[in-house]
């Protein structure tokens, strides 16, 4: 049995939902529909979502809700009315956006994840209302009834244990179950949303709980590519990576997923695979657990910009006890977090994420380092890129480090910093952001044909 997750592009209009109509209709096997709210028609739409994001500001700032209410209701009607669908869905999608009105503002810290939960709430209403209609015993299963039990923290819920099993009493439904993503319910009775783009997650957390042979994850894309697109003319598409691979992937840029989605089913051993809506017959892109042949050493190549570096050299520094704690604790007090750190005899280098640095932290906490430590170099370097070489393959050849340390040296690129992870899943190079692309296509051609 198959669970299936929608993206928000794949339910954007009455067009795109007959796809996943169809989608739905071909396998008997997807018993567990997961649906995001619909999504942009095109690039200058506006997604569902956000919509009810200005429906919350709207109300906090005491404003009309009639005209917002009536675009977001338009969107489902527009998708219902292609498909007929039972007047008391719309009604009672129609009803659930009026009701925000009479909400309190005050003293409700759920109020926020009620109003946006809904985009996705009436949604699973809406399909399951359509699947009905093209004779699929389906029904609409609220995350509550279903057993997802989060925790109490809005906008940010995590998954308690005790929801997988919850959640399994479903696993023989005989009715195909239309499931709303992105929100769960607080063990006191409170809406409460996962971060942005959570839909994902409930996926993973449904695959887990009904245990399913496989968690489709249907959005516009064919799969995972083995370099950006933009950089690189036509890369490869990858077929099968694993969950570590996907995870270097994923901390470099390659964001076809919500970064917390992958964790409930890699720990049940559930493989997911990427499809398109758009091109469903294509296989995908499938991440599975262990992968026993490496056809290749490199799986994918990903790079990520925004980085920052700060290095520090003090003669004799590998003699003096507690050195990098005493760094890592003034980083502590400025509440920063730190990515990697790449350390030498002498030296080490600290590197984080630039958007949490202002002019202004910057310029104290070089001074705290600088009057802690008393380095005898103290140096930043800003806008760095970072480029991940990425494949468990890597581990059984020897030289793919050199090989791509020649490569980008033929280019001309600079290395800030080289860090190969204990895990050898991957190296990651440091280098100057305006190298980026040159950096990725040249060792994208060194170990792609
Ligand atoms: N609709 C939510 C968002 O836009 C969740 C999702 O689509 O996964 O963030």
């Amino acid at each position: 049995m198959k669970v299936a997750k929608f993206g928000g592009s794949s339910l954007a209009s009455s067009q795109q939902v007959k796809k996943v109509v169809e989608i739905i209709k071909a396998d008997p096997q997807r018993r567990f529909i997961v649906v995001s709210a619909p999504g942009k028609r095109d690039s200058k739409d506006t997604k569902v979502t956000d919509l009810l994001i200005q429906l919350y500001q709207t109300k906090i700032a005491a404003g009309d809700l009639d005209p917002i209410i009536q675009q977001i209701f338009t969107r489902y009607q527009e998708i219902g009315e292609a498909f007929s669908v039972n007047d008391d869905t719309l009604t009672a999608i129609q009803y659930n956006l009026n009701s925000f009105k009479e909400l309190p503002v005050v003293d409700n810290p759920h109020l926020y994840d009620t109003i946006l939960a809904s985009g996705e709430d009436n949604n699973a209403k809406l399909i399951a209302g359509i699947l009905q209609t093209q004779g699929i015993a389906a029904r609409y299963i609220n995350p509550k009834e279903l057993g997802l039990l989060v925790s109490d923290e809005p906008g940010n819920a995590r998954i308690l244990r005790n929801a997988y099993d919850l959640i399994s009493r479903w696993s023989q439904s005989q009715e195909v179950l239309v499931i709303p993503g992105f929100f769960g319910y607080t063990e006191a009775g409170k809406i409460c949303t996962f971060s942005r783009g959570g839909s994902d997650i409930t996926g993973s957390i449904v695959a887990a709980g009904v245990k399913a042979d496989l968690y489709e994850n249907f959005t516009d894309v064919d799969g995972i590519y083995s370099a950006h697109p933009g950089y690189v003319h036509q890369p490869e598409l990858i077929k099968e990576l694993t969950y570590r691979e996907m995870r270097e992937l994923a901390y470099a840029g390659f964001s076809v997923f919500h970064d917390e989605a992958l964790m409930p089913s890699y720990r049940a051993h559930i493989p997911v695979v990427i499809k398109n809506t758009n091109n469903p017959t294509a296989p995908g892109t499938k991440i599975i657990n262990t992968r026993e042949r490496h056809e290749k050493p490199v799986i994918g190549i990903a790079s990520d910009e925004g980085f920052t570096m700060i290095y520090i050299n003090k003669y004799l520094m590998n003699r003096e006890v507690g050195f990098t704690r005493r760094i890592l604790t003034i980083f502590e007090e400025f509440g920063l977090g730190y990515e990697h750190m790449p350390s030498g005899i002498d030296d080490i280098s600290i590197v984080l994420r630039a958007n949490q640095l202002t002019p202004e932290t910057e310029e104290k906490l070089l001074q705290a380092i600088a009057d802690e430590i008393k380095p005898d170099e103290l140096r930043i370097t800003h806008d760095l890129s970072m480029i991940m070489v990425v494949g468990e393959g890597m581990r059984q050849r020897v030289g793919i480090t050199a090989e791509s340390t020649a490569a980008l040296a033929r280019k001309k690129i600079n290395l800030e910093m080289i860090n190969q992870g204990s895990s050898e899943v991957s190296i990651m190079f440091g280098i100057h952001k305006e190298q980026e692309k040159s950096a990725i296509r040249a060792l994208y051609y060194t170990f792609f044909d």
